[in-house]
């Protein structure tokens, strides 16, 4: 397996396409990206530098070391962003529209206006 089918199929996982298609995508058996990606499970990487990353029981896993390689890779690969979940919201205190990656969108642009709206909504 190459470093370029596996970013796909890394991309292709990040996108929730099931198995089987990526299996089809990239021309391979179902079991050998299965293998990859159970592989992959046990040792995670940074997916900027490929340093081992270390997960902490109960908390959300991490895709990247720091902050600086999460934000170099969103960079260098905007199209591997996961686009679902992205909506602009307009801050409902200033008005400023800004972009939202939560599943449920937030409402103000940043903590300061957070704290303005709830202070209006009181
Ligand atoms: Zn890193
Ligand atoms: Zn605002």
């Amino acid at each position: 397996m190459t470093d370029k089918e596996k970013r796909t199929i890394d991309s292709l996982v990040a996108k929730k396409v099931p198995i089987t298609k990526i299996a089809e995508q990239v021309g391979m058996s179902k079991n050998t990206v299965k293998s990859y990606l159970q592989r992959k499970k046990l040792s995670d990487v940074c997916l900027n530098c490929g340093t081992t990353l270390k997960h902490i029981p109960h908390h959300k896993k991490k895709k990247f070391c720091s902050d600086k390689c999460r934000m170099h890779y969103w960079n260098t690969h905007p199209q591997e962003m996961s686009l679902k979940n992205v909506t602009v919201i307009k801050c409902e205190s200033c008005g400023k529209e800004v972009f939202s990656y939560r599943k449920k969108p937030r409402r103000f642009c940043s903590r300061a206006c957070a704290a303005e709206g709830r202070k209006k909504n009181a």
